[in-house]
Order: structure tokens, then C-alpha cells, then sequence
């Protein structure tokens, strides 16, 4: 007869880890978010071999208070919601606590964090969810976190990752991602010492662009804003000469949150196209914000994807305010004769 086993904590947790933690890059977007999270404007990202052996997070946000330390790494621990009705207003990006607990169960661990109203800061180490160190210490203002040695106790897993190379482009296109979408913090990526991304945290999305992309494609990208009662669009659509063979080069937000939603994307897609001579995929940025309550952001674990609870409206707009900015962009080339 087989009898039913309560897993313990530290294997639970070790199985919810595959859903949250499938690569260096989706370490790197967890403790990133929880970076931004805690209001971080400067935000340090180091890798060393496609963050396989190395990812170190610095940022200066509000910290840790020290009798939370341990409790960070609990299952469910979050200090972002109280109860399940708040994640349909949720303000920040993360909420279901278990990005810290799924990574220390199948990585070596290192925190350190100094409270925003504390004197001194404390560390922890913790190795596949075992904590074997913890103390008080000196440090600046924010968090440190270093992830070592991902899936070294979980080797079936670790067999499915990519060459260095490849996860290393990955946790680039990750951060570019974010640093996207959000202007107001200073991002920094480093690949074995070398500098992949700096962006300056001026508060301004075409900056932003520029130090990622460069000046030859900014100066291709034209500006769409529309409001309507429950969205706002805006955004910049790239002329057909920065147009790719791949969506590479398509990143959406929804309420500052990068999600991949095929439908948003086809409305851009379909206005480019109406423009566009050759069968390529636009550059594009499009962010799009509502009311959270009318979003689901809750319906994959690392929430890469929302519902709307009206997408045609939200399509409508896209394609039209898309539309409208390539097309004047087209008329402006004729312009009239003078008398
Ligand atoms: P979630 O982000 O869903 O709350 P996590 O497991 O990612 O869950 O983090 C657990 C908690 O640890 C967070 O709610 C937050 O209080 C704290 N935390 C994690 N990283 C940081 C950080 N860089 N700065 C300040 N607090 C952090
Ligand atoms: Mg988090």
C-alpha cells in the first residue's frame, strides 16, 4: 500500500524552484525585481560564466531589517502583500515569496544588507536551503546578494543549460529589458568583468535607449503616446531600417512589467506592416499601463505573462496609435510644394 509523505520545507521548495528558477537569467530578473522592489536607484549586475558559477546584485535600496534576514528565505515570505486580494492591486513586482527560498535550494547563498534605519548590517550564507552562517557586519546602505553554483545539488538540471555564451546573452537581454523599463535607475551589467550595459538612471526612457542602442538606431525610432479611460499607450516604433528577421527586438511592458503577449505584439506588428515592404519584425518598445485590477498578473510563476480583462480595446488602440505615428512619419516626406 502506498502512503502519502509530507515533504519537508527544503524539497518543496527545491521543486518549486524548477518553476521559478530555470536558468541564470530567471535569478537574475527575480533579485533584480526585488532590487527594484525596494526602491533601489542603483543597480549593480555581475556574471561570471553566463552567472553559471557567479550572479552578484548590488543595489542601494532600503535593505533587510535584520530579524527578517532568515525569514526572507521561508517559503512565502514576502513583505509586498498581507492577503490574496492584494496581488490585484499590486504595486510592486514582486509578491509570491518564493523567488529567495527556490534560489538558496539550489544555489549557494550570500546576503548582506544593511536596513535603511539600522546602524550596522547583518549577512547570511545559506546552501541548498541550509543556513550556515549568520552574522553582524559592516556594509553600505542596500543589499548584496551572490548567488553561487546554480543547480550544483540538482545536477539533472543543470544539464540544461546552455553554453556560457548563450546564458550570458540571455541575462543581457534580461537586464536591457528592464533597465528599459525603468529610466529612473542606474543599471550596470558586467560579464566576467567586462561591461555589457551602463545606463545613467536620468529618469528619461529616450536615454535609456540611447546608452543600450546606440544613437544610429535611436535616431530611427519615432514616439507614440495615446491615452483612452483605462489605458495608456506609448512607446517608440522603429522605421522599417532597424526591422529584424526575429522578435528580438520586440519588448513590451504592462504596468512597468515585461511580459511577452503575442496579441499586443501582432497589434504592432500589423500596423508596421502596413508600412513595411519586407516581411521583417518591427523594433519596437511599447508600454502599456491600466488599472492593476483589471490585469492578472498571477497566472504563470514568473509572471511573464498577464490577462486583460478587455484586450480588444487595448489591441485597438496599440494598432490605431502605432498606425498614426508611422504614417504621419511617411506623410512628412511629402511635404507640399510652396507657392
Ligand atoms: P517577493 O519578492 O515575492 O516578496 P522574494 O523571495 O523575492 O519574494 O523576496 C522575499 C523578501 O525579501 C521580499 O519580500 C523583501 O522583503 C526581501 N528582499 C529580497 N531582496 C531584497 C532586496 N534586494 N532589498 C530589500 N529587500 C529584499
Ligand atoms: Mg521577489
Amino acid at each position: 500500500m502506498k502512503r502519502i509523505n509530507i515533504l519537508d520545507e527544503n524539497t518543496a521548495n527545491k521543486i518549486a524552484a524548477g518553476e521559478v528558477v530555470e536558468r541564470p537569467s530567471s535569478v537574475v530578473k527575480e533579485l533584480v525585481e526585488n532590487s527594484i522592489d525596494a526602491e533601489a536607484k542603483d543597480i549593480t549586475i555581475e556574471v561570471e560564466e553566463g552567472g553559471i558559477s557567479l550572479i552578484k546584485i548590488i543595489d542601494d535600496g532600503i535593505g533587510i531589517y535584520e530579524d527578517d534576514l532568515e525569514k526572507a528565505f521561508m517559503a512565502h515570505a514576502t513583505s509586498k502583500i498581507k492577503s490574496a486580494e492584494d496581488i490585484f492591486a499590486i504595486n510592486t513586482l514582486g509578491f509570491r515569496g518564493e523567488a529567495l527560498p527556490s534560489i538558496a535550494s539550489i544555489a549557494k547563498v550570500y546576503l548582506k544588507s544593511k536596513f535603511i534605519d539600522s546602524d550596522s548590517g547583518n549577512e547570511i550564507k545559506i546552501e541548498a536551503g541550509e543556513v550556515v552562517e549568520k552574522s553582524k557586519t559592516s556594509c553600505a546602505k542596500g543589499t548584496v546578494i551572490e548567488v553561487r553554483d546554480i543547480f550544483f545539488n540538482v545536477p539533472a538540471r543543470k544539464k540544461f543549460l546552455k553554453s556560457t555564451s548563450r546564458e550570458t546573452s540571455l541575462i543581457s537581454d534580461i537586464v536591457t529589458r528592464i533597465a528599459i523599463s525603468h529610466p529612473e535607475i542606474s543599471f550596470k551589467l558586467f560579464s566576467n568583468g567586462k561591461k555589457l550595459l551602463h545606463t545613467y538612471g536620468t529618469g528619461k526612457l529616450e536615454d535609456a535607449l540611447r546608452s543600450i542602442y546606440g544613437k544610429n538606431t535611436c535616431d530611427e525610432l519615432l514616439y507614440f503616446e495615446e491615452h483612452h479611460d483605462i489605458y495608456s499607450i506609448y512607446g517608440y516604433i522603429g522605421r522599417e531600417a532597424i526591422s529584424r528577421g526575429s522578435r528580438n527586438n520586440e519588448t513590451i511592458f504592462v504596468n512597468k512589467r515585461y511580459v511577452k503577449d503575442r496579441k499586443l505584439a501582432i497589434a504592432v506588428e500589423n500596423a508596421f506592416r502596413a508600412f513595411s515592404t519586407v516581411n521583417k519584425y518591427p523594433f519596437f518598445v511599447l508600454f502599456v499601463d491600466t488599472y492593476p485590477e483589471l490585469i492578472d498578473v498571477n497566472i504563470h510563476p514568473t509572471k511573464a505573462e498577464v490577462k486583460f480583462k478587455d484586450d480588444r480595446t487595448a489591441f485597438k488602440l496599440i494598432f490605431d496609435t502605432v498606425h498614426g505615428a508611422l504614417k504621419e512619419d511617411v506623410m512628412g516626406e511629402f511635404t507640399l510644394p510652396e507657392e
